[in-house]
């Protein structure tokens, strides 16, 4: 039979690299440095809050917005991470993760035919998001080695069909993290052209150099018009547990709720108790620890880029490297990094899946969240090679 295929799963099928390299990874018994799954251990609370809510029976639907409890939690957090004050019981919806969070904000606030400022090296899901919604997308680009954007990229890519500036920071795959003064300009240019901003906090506690991580939402009066998206599946290392939420004007967060309950219900009803016991209870070294580890494993795994002629474009965020392989032998990008594989079982994700055209066919992505120990296997295994 020929199954005639909907438009948008055509979209969907280009986003599999990452999976497609974790499997090639697999069969060759090699390191997953491809995706970004956080090897570091659930803190115990969080693990005890869910199991207790389990065993007390706390395993039905919750409210549309998630449990009053997190919802708290949440607000509690961005007061005290980055000076917002936010209402926990009308600017919150728990959300089945960040993912859930943005999708959930896409088809509150958006139509078919809007326009949506994405800025590249992008992440993925972002972008799938958006054109499977039928929403065009304007690229701005930011360059290498800094990640800089020029202003009137930004200027240029609005025009009357522009609902809203996409931004990630820090972001995934370069490590991006915006400053005030850039954050200020995407404000103005906001605010000038009446647009939202969606801001992908995900990584808010993986912030390196000294720098701070800012939320749009914080400064001057742009609150009004941010939609923060977060998620507990980095800060607890539980990607599979599917806990988010988007923080937005009450305005819109009865639909962003409504939207979240006629595709998921509600997020995992024990797992939402879990990561509330994880913000009520763990304290600052909790947070300083995950800096200061995936710090660690950054200089660890750049230094041996380096060192092999595989220059990295050090991240000031998050916790993936974006590094040159124009020195590589290869056809093309993922020629490239399959020879790569097997030449150092290490697995990466070809650049050009962070870009819409052929601008990232000389970079790979890395992810450095991994345990010491197999971060320092990567590290070796890729000198060993190199020194062949
Ligand atoms: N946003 C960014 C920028 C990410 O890199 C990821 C995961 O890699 C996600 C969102 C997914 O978050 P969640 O697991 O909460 O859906």
């Amino acid at each position: 039979m020929q199954y005639k295929l909907s438009k948008r799963s055509q979209i969907i099928k280009g986003q599999s690299e990452i999976r497609a390299m974790t499997l090639a990874c697999t069969a060759r018994g090699g390191i997953n440095l491809s995706q970004g799954v956080c090897d570091t251990e659930t803190p115990i609370p969080v693990l005890a809050g869910a199991k207790e809510a389990i065993d007390r029976g706390d395993n039905n639907y919750t409210r549309l917005d998630g449990i009053d409890e997190l919802r708290i939690a949440v607000a509690q957090k961005e007061k005290a991470y980055k000076g917002i004050d936010v209402d926990p019981h009308n600017e919150v919806v728990i959300t089945n993760g960040a993912t859930g969070a943005l999708y959930n904000a896409v088809m509150t606030l958006l139509d078919p035919g809007d326009e949506v400022v994405v800025f590249e090296p992008y992440y993925g899901y972002h972008v799938a998001t958006f054109l499977t919604a039928g929403i065009n997308i304007n690229y701005v680009r930011m360059e290498a080695p800094d990640w800089d954007f020029k202003k009137e990229d930004v200027i240029n890519s609005i025009t009357d069909k522009t609902k809203a500036i996409m931004i990630n920071t820090p972001s995934n795959p370069c490590g991006k993290v915006f400053s005030e003064e850039e954050l200020l300009f995407l404000g103005e240019i906001a605010e000038k052209n009446s647009l939202y901003i969606f801001s992908d906090e995900i990584y808010e506690y993986f912030v390196y150099d000294g720098l701070q991580h800012i939320s749009p939402a914080s400064l001057k009066s742009l609150k009004e018009r941010t939609i923060i998206i977060g998620g507990f599946s980095k800060t607890f290392s539980v990607t599979g547990w599917r806990v988010g939420y988007v923080i937005a004007p009450s305005e819109i967060t009865p639909l962003l709720g409504q939207f979240n309950d006629l595709v998921y219900i509600c997020p995992p009803a024990p797992l939402q108790h879990g990561v509330t016991v994880g913000l009520n209870t763990l304290g600052k070294q909790h947070y300083s620890k995950l800096r200061d580890d995936h710090f660690e494993l950054r200089e660890i795994f750049c230094s041996t880029l380096l060192k092999v002629g595989m220059t990295p474009y050090i991240p000031n965020g998050a916790y993936y490297v974006l590094s040159d392989i124009s020195s590589l032998p290869g056809e093309n990008c993922k020629d490239k990094v399959m020879r790569f594989l097997d030449k150092t079982g290490v697995a990466g994700v070809p650049g050009y899946s962070f870009y819409h055209d052929n601008s990232g066919d000389n970079l790979v992505r890395f992810c450095f969240a991994k345990e010491k120990h197999i971060i320092e296997e990567a590290c070796n295994r890729i000198e060993m090679a190199f020194k062949k």
